[in-house]
């Protein structure tokens, strides 16, 4: 490996989401679906950043289901940031008070609109790292994960996860379109890239290519 890039987590909200901070030797971190919603969570992502002298560049969701973004507003204002989201996320960020009402949560910031957007065949880069932004939709209408080649990391959102896959029954969800984009983006990745997902522990793509059952399923039709 001749770049490193170092994933952190921060479980976050009712939801248990995984927040994830990107960071390089420079310092320069991105933060990824910032879930962080009490007080304590958005301090502890603070105190995390703070203590390790980082410096954030970016913020980025890989969708926006409601437990990806409850911390958009305090990182946005926190470190100045403007938020980027793939373009057919739009409706699902526009949903997040609605959404917050119906599953009785309350205390929501509402997120910023997007500053830019992000799309298929992107480069993000930070320090030395190139993360290409992978479109893979069914989970929601337009996830992404971010793919860093040489570090061999997968920064999966609800697309995968260790022995599952994303939901398809929320608003903009389907079915096949979830297993394509497993199937033509993630499983085309070496079995050695770590996945980091949104929700629960990290796994790699050869266990999931080996024992995820609903890969297994979907690839023996
Ligand atoms: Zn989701």
């Amino acid at each position: 490996m001749s770049n490193k890039l170092t994933v952190a987590s921060l479980t976050c909200n009712p939801f248990q989401e995984n927040c994830y901070i990107l960071y390089t030797a420079n310092k320069d971190c991105i933060i990824v679906d910032p879930g962080c919603w009490s007080r304590e969570e958005k301090q502890r992502l603070q105190s995390f950043i703070s203590q390790r002298g980082l410096k954030p560049v970016r913020l980025i969701n890989t969708h926006c289901h409601i437990d990806h973004v409850l911390g958009n507003k305090f990182v946005a204002d926190t470190y100045n940031l403007s938020l980027e989201i793939h373009e057919g996320e739009i409706p699902v960020l526009d949903s997040l008070m609605r959404v917050a009402h119906t599953y009785g949560i309350s205390d929501v910031d509402e997120s910023p609109a997007p500053g830019s957007f992000i799309q298929a065949g992107d480069v993000i880069t930070l320090g030395d790292c190139a993360l290409k932004v992978l479109f893979t939709p069914g989970h929601s209408p337009a996830s992404v994960c971010l793919y860093e080649a040489e570090a061999g990391i997968l920064i999966a959102g609800d697309v995968l996860f260790q022995g599952s896959i994303g939901r398809t029954d929320l608003p903009g969800g389907n079915y096949e379109t979830l297993m394509q984009s497993i199937e033509k983006e993630l499983l085309v990745l070496p079995d050695n890239v770590q996945v980091y997902p949104g929700h629960g522990n990290p796994t790699t793509i050869g266990a999931e290519r080996r024992s995820n059952p609903f890969i297994k399923e979907w690839l023996a039709q």
